[in-house]
């Protein structure tokens, strides 16, 4: 398959499109390059657009021959979102809008999007699975909210086929250490953990230690960046089969608190990395773990690796690998 990846620039994009050729298919990477690297793109060509340009959109898919999209390309920082909600809504609900009518106009009719967690909001119930209630906390959820709004409305009423799929905490980095992550600025908890570990940047802040938690740190569930990718392959995969379109949640169904991924981190440091005790982040949930069952019965999808120890492993040789790339 010839499948567009917007974003594939990025680090969820770069990882996709690298198992996306590995397995045979031809990525097509589209990327503003905002957030994105030139380095991080190499297994295919790179067309440099905006999701906001319709007419460079309509010349992409008139110029491939493209069969199906991966979409990740978009804004994705909950504490931007509730300073900036306008750039949120445009990039990414009224740019993904564009992309699926430029989709439309060229008779494209599959697409797996980049969904999110931050759909739910705080939850009512952990862990999470794909019925529970949808009521975002900040304008970034929301605007993934609209999008599987839109993409159902596209099914019923177009014959769109997709496949949503939300996130939990995507961390590590490629094992075979040729790509990684490398936001500016970095708002991740493992990347700066590690960073503070290796001394290249500050002591790293605990957003809250007095959580209803067993050690009064937050959850999440880490799932590995190519864990992900290999979801993406296999929902375009399940779309080709005629599966239904729906949201699946993307989770290794194990929670980590902050404590244990600095003990983690510690590990591989050989020494106890900086740390400080902090106030909360707001708008931080106190656990976010994904129920995974679904991801397994549609897409067949079981992460191939769980460990935290693992994702830190991978993560750890890429950011000792790449100081450079930690400038801030
Ligand atoms: N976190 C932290 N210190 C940091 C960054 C993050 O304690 O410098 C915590 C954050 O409060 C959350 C977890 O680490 O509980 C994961 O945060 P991250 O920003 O990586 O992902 P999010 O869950 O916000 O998508």
């Amino acid at each position: 398959m010839r499948v567009l990846v917007t974003g594939g620039a990025g680090y969820i994009g770069s990882h996709t499109a690298k198992l996306l050729a590995a397995s045979g298919h031809s990525p097509i990477v589209f990327d503003d390059m905002s957030q994105g690297h030139a380095w991080a793109v190499k297994w295919g060509p790179i067309e440099h657009g905006s999701l906001s340009d319709t007419h460079r959109l309509r010349d992409v898919f008139a110029r491939h021959q493209i069969d199906a999209v991966i979409h990740f390309a978009a804004n994705a920082l909950v504490g931007e979102s509730m300073s900036s909600p306008a750039k949120y809504f445009r990039n990414n609900t009224v740019g993904t809008l564009n992309l699926i009518d430029a989709m439309r106009g060229a008779s494209v009719d599959r697409i797996v999007f980049s969904s999110t967690c931050a759909t739910y909001g705080n939850p009512v119930r952990v862990p999470i699975d794909e019925m529970h209630p949808q009521a975002p906390v900040n304008p970034y959820g929301e605007s993934k909210l609209m999008v599987e709004k839109i993409l159902r409305w596209y099914g019923e009423c177009y014959g769109l086929r997709w496949m949503a799929l939300r996130y939990f905490n995507a961390a590590g980095a490629d094992p075979d250490g040729e790509i990684g992550e490398d936001h500016d600025p970095e708002t991740h908890l493992i990347p700066l953990v590690i960073g503070a570990a290796l001394g290249t940047r500050l002591p790293v802040r605990i957003f809250g230690t007095d959580y209803d938690t067993p050690d009064g740190t937050a959850i999440r569930d880490y799932v590995h960046v190519m864990d992900l990718a290999d979801a993406h392959l296999r929902a375009l995969q399940r779309l080709d089969d005629g599966s239904a379109s729906q949201a699946v949640n993307l989770g290794t169904g194990r929670g980590h608190s902050v404590r244990e991924v600095l003990t983690t981190v510690a590990h591989f440091a050989g020494k106890d990395v900086p740390a400080v005790e902090s106030p909360r982040r707001a708008g931080d949930p106190p656990a976010l773990v994904a129920d995974p069952a679904r991801a397994r019965d549609v897409l067949g999808w079981t992460c191939r690796y769980p460990a935290l120890e693992v994702i830190v492993q991978h993560a750890w040789n890429w950011h000792s690998k790449n100081p450079t790339s930690q400038s801030t």
